[in-house]
């Protein structure tokens, strides 16, 4: 009997590997600790680029149908805006932060596991490993106190910041923890002068203040607060927060109806390898950063993304297993460049000193007014930006338009590569002996359907995840990279 892969935690990035799995064909075991999904709105922002890739798959429209658009980020100092960044410049048909509790994209994913016949087992908690040459076998406990040992082909812990995976592995979780104390407030509000379709950062010499829109009329609210002696942070009341908002924020805006009030510390920690051998980490297993931008759960369920494909062709024996250590050289890179872009907008955010906050107050607004820097913020945010320079997946050659590692924006009219059940790369060219020798020599991982000529290059070829692997006139690129991953006849 085959044996699955083994996916330990089941919270977002679990789930969203299971669900690219499982349409991929591999047979999967998904296990939680926990009796039930969370059921607090924790990461609220889907980004552009998550959606895109959701659309490989489950389809992104069950989330936009249960989400909140918003279209702008607001910076502002007292009842002044300092700047404003517009997503809807963001070159994807997503273009605006879906704001949608994580609680809710839990469900939707466990809904559509469940569509596919994959149920997460819940109360089922990891408590060792082994690795060998030829698998890796994991033994859990169940809530009613038996236990099993799991053979399974490779392993993936996405069992979140304080990972028993990690922590077996010994793998270092380099970083530091930030100095001040945050609070959050899930609230309801009146009175808020700002458009409930913009998010809006307030800075204020005591520190900052965040609004994000849930749905009409409900908030979350993020502050910074100077950090408390105890080992936890401190949870505020609403009335706490209401003054925090009182001197922060715009004149006459009334809290009520909290839904959630809770104080935590902002982690900034990143392991260096997500592989080691058969086993594999994934989101706050990997890394966790400040939750200024919203990245962690898109760069966690993008990790998910970037991974299933691979295993999935090696799996398949279409591709031999050095595919995989792709995985941990793309997705440590992006990881690294998200917390320090997380890192920055933290720190800018809570600037102490008088004379740094009058400096970033002036450069924000005159940097914010400047459109350019207005559209590289909102693409940044949304995670379009993301590339892969370095890869090995890379052809050599370059085109004048288009570059090996970058994302291949999903076009209207076309379904976007490593749709359905065949992870494959597509590739864009004219029909004629040189595309039809690629397709045939490269059966298994190249569709059969040749998509329109990109400009700039004879022949692009897009990875099964929507990224450019090749584009330049001369096919033996092509080959050059498929020959380095492929098991070719
Ligand atoms: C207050 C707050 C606000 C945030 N805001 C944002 C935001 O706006 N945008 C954003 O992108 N991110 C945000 N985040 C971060 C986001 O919540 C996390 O990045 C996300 O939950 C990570 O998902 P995960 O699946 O990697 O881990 P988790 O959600 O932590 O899931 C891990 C799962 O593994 C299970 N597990 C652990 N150990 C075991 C074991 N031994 N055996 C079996 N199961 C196990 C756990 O029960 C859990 O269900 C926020 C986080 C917090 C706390």
């Amino acid at each position: 009997m085959t044996k699955p892969v083994l996916i330990i935690g089941g919270g977002p990035v679990g789930m969203t590997m299971a669900s690219e799995l499982v349409r991929y064909g591999l047979p999967v075991r998904i296990i939680d600790k926990a009796a039930h999904r969370t059921d607090k709105s924790k990461a609220l922002v889907l980004w552009s680029r998550t959606l895109e890739l959701l659309d490989r798959g489950m389809g992104a429209e069950r989330f936009v149908e249960r989400g909140f658009k918003v279209d702008g980020v607001t910076f502002a100092q007292g009842d002044k805006e300092v700047g404003h960044a517009c997503l809807d410049t963001i070159d994807s048909r997503y273009n605006y932060a879906l704001m949608i509790p994580q609680s809710e994209t839990e469900r939707l994913l466990e809904e559509y596991l469940a569509e596919q016949g994959v149920t997460v087992e819940r109360e089922t908690e990891a408590t060792a490993f082994a690795i060998r040459d030829d698998g890796v076998s994991a033994v859990v406990q169940k809530n009613d106190g038996t236990s099993e040992t799991i053979e399974a082909e490779w392993l993936i812990g996405c069992d979140g910041a304080h990972s028993i995976v990690r922590r077996t592995l010994d793998l270092p979780f380099v970083g530091e923890t930030n100095t001040s104390d945050w609070m959050l407030a899930d609230v309801h509000m009146t009175g808020y002068p700002r458009s409930d379709r913009s998010m809006s950062i307030y800075w204020h010499r005591d520190g900052v203040l965040i609004f994000l829109p849930i749905t009409p009329g409900r908030y979350r609210l993020i502050v910074d607060v100077p950090r408390s002696p105890g080992d936890q942070p401190l949870t505020l009341s609403l009335e706490q927060m209401q003054s925090l908002v009182d001197q922060r924020g715009p004149a006459g805006t009334r809290l009520f109806d909290p839904v959630w009030l809770s104080g935590f510390r902002i982690n900034e920690r990143k392991v260096a390898e997500y592989q080691q051998g058969r086993i594999f980490l994934a989101g706050d297993a990997a890394h966790i950063h400040s939750p200024a931008g919203g990245q962690g759960m898109n760069t966690g369920m993008q990790d998910a993304f970037n991974l299933a494909w691979k295993l999935a062709l090696v799996f398949r024996q279409a591709c031999r297993p050095a595919l995989l250590e792709t995985y941990s050289h793309e997705r440590s890179q992006v990881g690294d460049a998200v917390l320090k872009s997380a890192g920055r907008l933290t720190a800018v955010a809570t600037l102490r000193d008088p004379v740094a906050q009058a400096l970033r107050n002036l450069a924000g607004h005159v940097l914010l007014g400047w459109e350019k820097v207005g559209h590289a913020l909102a693409e940044q945010m949304s995670e379009t930006t993301i590339h892969y320079p370095e890869s090995a997946l890379n052809g050599t050659g370059r085109s004048a338009d288009i570059q090996p590692g970058e994302r291949f924006a999903p076009r209207e009219s076309e379904r976007p590569a490593g749709t359905g059940d065949d992870p494959r790369f597509v590739l864009h060219a004219v029909t004629g002996p040189m595309a039809t020798d690629l397709t045939s020599r490269f059966p298994e991982l190249i569709d059969p359907i040749l998509r329109p000529l990109v400009p700039g290059a004879a022949l692009t070829l897009v990875r099964p995840d929507g990224y450019v692997s090749v584009a330049n006139n001369d096919p033996d690129h092509v080959t050059e990279v498929l020959e380095r991953f492929g098991r070719h006849s």
